[in-house]
């Protein structure tokens, strides 16, 4: 997600250079300023308490804030993120405005900061004024507006510099100059987003050999816990043991080893682009998991995406490859290939169908050959950079 602040006294450009910003990023608009107009247009109790405050440039009290923003937002259905203009506008708010974004799971990637001398804001809000039919543009509470902003408002920018979140620019130069220096910092929060793609598919689908070739191609990482586990047999580990022990016996190996790995993987690829998981998660309770585990570090999944195969021609290439040398050990009788194939029947199916319900599953026809099937796939993902982009 991607949420920015901007910040500026009254007249700064935050309202026009918002309205570009949300069309292009996709962002969910909270304008207190426009809310509380609302409220005050529809004669709500809320408008009433704001009214005579408004009328007058001072800030609406910080109780009546929270409840305009409380009735605005319950999630952000559809879109990337949000974009706050007018809010916050004291320290007070600065935590409020805190807490809205762990209770939406997310926090706040950027404040941006258009600085404008007060004479510049004063002409360009009495400029507004002619035509906004705003009775707060004109002089008198425009001054008490910029006054209100220099005492309770611009104290608010060290909370965020003390946070590393603070981006300040120069609000005085032409709009399209500013507009591209804000482009520039909110495609450099994108870059360092994650795009996460979970790849389901049957057995003998090709999720495996479609899923590293695409990590290749586009500089994620490949997970697949499955040849994590054999890694952990091969050096010997403490791990691979107990894993060696639970493969003889036939036995699923327990989310208490494999998450510990997923999260050490996770952990330690530094500077990738995103991560492609694959034979993971296999079941709803590994799913939630994931979907944790992502949000711990501020990510989410991006893309599910689905390989279909006709049963009958996935069992035709498991029984090939098992009489190949890329025959795996649980490929080798009839037995197992169909007692494989019941299990994706049984518990991964409930988490495609789970998935359905918050993310689009992306259904990718997995016949023809790898290339073909490596060009459908490639165009889900880089339709996926493209949107989050
Ligand atoms: P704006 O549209 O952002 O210029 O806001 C217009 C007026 O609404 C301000 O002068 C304040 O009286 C009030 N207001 C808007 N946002 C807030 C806020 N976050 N806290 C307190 N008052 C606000």
């Amino acid at each position: 997600m991607l949420n920015i602040a901007l910040f500026g006294p009254p007249g700064a450009g935050k309202g026009t250079q918002s309205e570009f910003l949300i069309r292009k990023y996709n962002l969910f608009y909270i304008s207190t300023g426009d809310l509380l107009r609302k409220e005050m247009a529809g004669g709500t109790k809320l408008g009433l308490e704001a009214q005579s405050i408004i009328a007058a440039g001072g800030l609406v009290p910080d109780e009546v804030i929270v409840q305009v923003i409380e009735n605005t937002i319950t999630g952000n259905p559809g879109y990337n993120g949000f974009l706050f203009d007018g809010f916050p506008r004291n320290l007070v708010q600065a935590y409020i405005l805190e807490g809205l974004m762990l209770k939406l799971h997310t926090s706040l990637n950027r404040l941006i900061s258009l600085d404008v001398p007060e004479e510049v804001s004063v002409s360009r809000l009495l400029k507004r004024g002619l035509t906004s039919g705003r009775s707060d543009d004109n002089e008198t509470v425009i001054r008490n507006r910029l006054r209100e902003y220099a005492e309770k408002t611009r104290p608010v920018l060290q909370f965020y510099r003390d946070r590393g979140l603070c981006v300040e620019l120069d609000g005085s130069a032409p709009i399209e100059d500013v507009r591209q220096r804000i482009t520039a910092i909110l495609s450099e929060e994108l870059d360092k987003q994650l795009f996460n793609v979970v790849l389901f598919g049957y057995p003998g689908s090709g999720r495996g050999s479609q899923g590293r070739a695409l990590a290749r191609q586009y500089d994620l990482e490949y997970v697949a816990t499955g040849p994590m586990l054999e890694e952990e047999i091969r050096r010997g580990t403490a791990i691979g043991r107990r894993v060696g022990a639970l493969y003889d016996s036939g036995q699923l190996v327990p989310d208490e080893i494999v998450v510990p790995l997923i999260e050490k993987k996770l952990d330690d690829s530094k500077g990738v682009k995103g991560f492609i998981f694959k034979g993971y998660p296999r079941t709803l309770v590994q799913s939630y998991i994931l979907d944790a585990l992502l949000k711990k570090r501020g990510s989410s999944i991006s893309r599910v995406v689905d390989i279909e195969v006709p049963m009958l021609e996935l069992i035709a290439r498991l029984d090939e490859r098992s009489r190949t040398d890329r025959s795996m050990p649980y490929d080798t009788s009839t037995a197992k290939i169909v007692k494989r194939l019941q299990e994706h029947e049984t518990k991964t199916v409930p988490v495609i169908r789970k998935y359905s319900q918050h993310h689009d599953v992306i259904a990718v026809d997995g016949r023809g050959s790898f290339d073909e099937v490596f060009a459908r796939l490639s165009a889900v993902i880089e339709e996926g950079f493209r949107s989050m982009r």
